[in-house]
């Protein structure tokens, strides 16, 4: 299947590697989420066989996938990853992640957030303002560590992606202004417990052009040009993530050639590549089964109420994004036009809008292209206990992540007495 090298159909039945995906909903049930560990693999390696004999170091982004047997296996192949929280890190550090392949993103990390990467010795604090900055900087030295720093430079980029997952205008919360950056990379120089070691950006999620990427990249060699003249020498430049992956109908650029069209942009200067993708590298490698409970037949509109619904994949009801959903086992019958809606007390809790499906009662359903962003937002709204993640790797099968229980979500809380 196109985008989804490790999804089949034989005699009708939809095969994920070696296994049919209806014997994994029948073992472990629905909502269930599902990952191809050879789609991880081979999209952990496109990315790195790209770059070649260039120094570089992939940071994958975690917040688009965090169970720990992904974090695992990414960093058995040698990966580094992007964290966002003190949560993050300590995934990253039980999943068996090198602390010096870190680096920490995110407009609002917490003194106690700073002060456990600090301690963990992570490769670099990507700093998004000035205020940060100082904080780390003294955090640093109560601790008495040296905090490796990159800033975090907004190079007004229009990523042409939806509003809510572009990050490098101007207007957006991320990162500091280009026309500060050189002044406070000249201050941080000044600071006791700063090292100034990186230059990064992001600009964006789910581009589906290089030539943002390429922009962004542009602005930011000139910044690290006239950084050089101001006695300032960066050893790395990270260029964020955010290359998008065919939910449908988008074309974005395959990974080899968008690494290709980074380096090329880089040319001949000396900086370490930094790269920070998440959706790339595990959004074509998992589906989120579920089963259909109910059909309805409205006057106008025919509903196939399925168990999965907008707690386990936001993605529909927060950016009205496009996910296929196919059948796990293939009928023939005529098939009609449904809204596929979960049990959630929210008309804005879809699937998928108008899709055309034979469908019948207890029917096993992907929803395709759900490896990233997926899992990672899903909460327990309408005390939902979230869903049960299981690994395919050849014709295994493995319970990477338990189905939560009700009672699980119940502990925290007491009654007043
Ligand atoms: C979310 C994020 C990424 C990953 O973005 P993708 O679109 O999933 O590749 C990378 N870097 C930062 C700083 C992010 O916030």
């Amino acid at each position: 299947m196109s985008g989804f090298p490790y999804l089949d159909y034989q005699h009708d039945q939809l095969w994920i590697e070696s296994v049919a995906l209806s014997a994994i909903a029948q073992k472990f049930g629905t909502p269930c989420y599902v990952y191809s560990k050879a789609a991880l693999i081979a999209a952990y390696r496109a990315f790195d066989q790209a770059f070649a004999e260039r120094d570089h170091l992939i940071c994958y982004a975690v917040k688009a996938n965090s169970n720990l047997v992904i974090l695992q296996t990414l960093a058995t192949l040698g990966s580094g990853f992007d964290i966002v929280s003190g949560g993050e890190l300590q995934r990253v550090l039980k999943a068996g992640g090198d602390s010096q392949k870190i680096v920490f993103s995110g407009v609002g990390k917490s003194s106690d957030e700073i002060r456990r990467a600090l301690q963990a010795g992570i490769l670099c604090f990507n700093v998004e303002s000035e205020m940060e900055l100082m904080r780390l900087n003294q955090i640093a030295a109560q601790c008495q560590r040296i905090a490796p720093v990159s800033l975090r430079v907004n190079p007004d980029v229009d990523a042409k992606t939806h509003p809510y997952i572009s990050t490098g205008l101007k207007e957006n919360k991320f990162g500091i202004p280009m026309a500060d950056a050189e002044r406070i990379y000249v201050a941080a120089q000044q600071l006791s417990h700063i090292r100034v070691t990186g230059l990064d950006c992001h600009i964006g999620s789910q581009l589906t052009e290089l030539d943002p990427f390429i922009e962004a990249s542009q602005k930011m060699l000139a910044l690290l040009d006239r950084l050089v003249q101001l006695g300032v020498h960066v050893e790395h430049l990270d260029l964020g993530g955010g290359l998008g992956i065919r939910y449908t109908q988008e074309n974005p650029p395959a990974i080899h050639d968008y690494v290709q069209a980074l380096c090329a942009s880089v040319g001949q200067r000396s900086p370490r590549i930094l790269i920070e993708p998440g959706r790339a590298m595990v959004g074509n490698a998992g589906v989120l089964l579920t089963r259909v409970e109910y059909l309805k037949h409205a006057p106008h509109r025919n509903f196939a109420i399925v168990d999965a619904a907008m707690n386990d994949l936001m993605r529909p009801a927060l950016y009205d994004a496009h996910h296929a959903i196919i059948p796990l086992v293939k009928k023939m019958g005529q098939t009609q036009t449904y809204q596929v809606v979960g049990p959630v007390c929210e008309t804005g809790d879809f699937l998928g809008h108008d899709r055309a499906l034979y469908l019948e009662a207890d029917d096993l359903l992907a929803v395709m292209s759900a490896g990233a962003y997926g899992m990672s937002m899903s909460s327990n709204y309408n005390t939902r206990p979230r869903a049960a993640e299981v690994m395919v790797d050849g014709d295994s099968v493995h319970l990477i992540r338990a189905r939560e229980s009700i009672d699980q979500l119940l502990a925290g809380e007491t009654l007043l007495n």
